[in-house]
């Protein structure tokens, strides 16, 4: 879909990372809007690089004709976000009618267990075995939400009681209909890694952009309760995410770091076209002999970028500018504008 000539804005959703998405378009030189819910223009009304503010009740209304007249008379590109992953069936993603940065079709091989194991496997990415059935778990394992919920309600299981007793406990919360909505997983051990990349078809190089990992509640504050006391008060730990902490790999993880991420690239182009352009997210664990396990990834910027609104360590390599990653989807934006091609980077 080939954009008009006319001065392009950039567009997301008030959450997750917009701030870091608005200020980097703003430092390529772009107009930017936000789609902001009431409750929230406090905060962003704090920053002067939001341009123009589109109020809204709720996100899910960037779907009404009225929010996406708006978005069409500012000539606005759409940069997705994990809110729009989360609260947005792919369906309505798939049916938005304005531009959106990326590959759209993508977002649902994100959505969909099924389809994310495929993409996954296609590109040779070692992956953690998925259990079929609660009679099947015979180690530990790690029982997921379907979609992308934060690791909010994740827990562990051993057997088929501790699955049921985990399960129970989301259906009296109302957190899940049945049993049918989990998904079971092998747990890895290691330490889990975010691997932030940016791939370019107008270059065709990929890019490392960064790499976190995630500060999760209560997982990541039981060690700090002695043994003793997690017997006594049968501590069960949840994969809530609060935060992101930077981090560096050692140097001689890096090569497969970038074959990884170019593998996924390919494998996009094979199975969903036209592929991953623009920032995406493999997610893994490191074992003990330095071996990455992928269990996840997602198809769009993820909230672990917000820490290197400056650049990165990895960044820095590759640009004399702070390269945010919302920086960067920018400057796509305004290369592909200048070429002609914008195209090849939104769909
Ligand atoms: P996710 O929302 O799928 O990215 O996962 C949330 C958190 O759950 C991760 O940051 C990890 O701490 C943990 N996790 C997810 N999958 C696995 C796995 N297969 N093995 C070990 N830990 C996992």
């Amino acid at each position: 879909m080939a954009k008009s000539t006319r001065k392009l804005t950039i567009a997301t959703l008030g959450s997750h990372c917009s701030l870091q998405v608005l200020k980097g378009a703003k430092d390529e030189g772009f107009r930017t809007l936000l789609v902001c819910e009431k409750r929230r223009l406090g905060l962003y009304l704090r920053f002067g690089f939001v341009d123009e503010i589109i109020e809204v009740d709720s996100l899910k209304e960037v779907l009404s004709e009225q929010c996406r007249k708006r978005l069409r008379n500012t000539n606005s590109v759409l940069i997705p976000h994990g809110t729009l992953v989360s609260q947005m069936k792919s369906d309505e993603i798939e049916k938005i009618d304005i531009p959106i940065f990326g590959n759209k079709w993508i977002l649902r091989w994100e959505a969909d267990r099924s389809l994310k194991e495929k993409l996954m496997r296609e590109a040779g990415l070692s992956t953690p075995r998925s259990v079929k059935s609660k009679d099947d778990i015979n180690a530990l394992c790690i029982v997921k939400l379907h979609g992308a919920a934060g690791g909010r309600g994740y827990y562990l299981a051993w057997d088929r009681q501790s699955f049921e007793e985990g399960a129970k406990k989301l259906i009296d919360q109302k957190t899940i209909r049945s049993e049918n909505d989990l998904y079971i997983q092998e747990f890895i051990r290691g330490v889990p890694v975010y691997l932030q990349y940016f791939y370019s078809p107008l270059t065709g190089q990929l890019e490392l952009l960064g790499i976190d990992r995630r500060y999760e509640s209560d997982i990541d504050g039981i060690g700090r309760i002695p043994a003793r006391q997690q017997l006594g008060a049968e501590v069960e730990p949840s994969y809530n995410v609060i935060g992101n902490i930077p981090l560096v790999l050692r140097e001689s993880l890096l090569d497969e770091v970038y074959k990884m991420g170019e593998n996924f690239v390919r494998a996009a182009e094979r199975l969903v076209s036209p592929g991953m352009p623009g920032p995406f997210c493999l997610e893994g664990v490191y074992d003990r002999e330095g071996k990455f396990t992928t269990f996840e990834f997602s198809a769009r910027i993820v909230a672990g970028t917000n820490l290197y609104l400056d650049g990165s360590p990895y960044s820095g390599l590759l640009y004399d500018d702070p390269m945010s990653m919302g920086r960067r989807i920018a400057r796509e934006v305004k290369i592909a504008s200048k070429k002609g091609k914008l195209d090849r980077i939104m769909t």
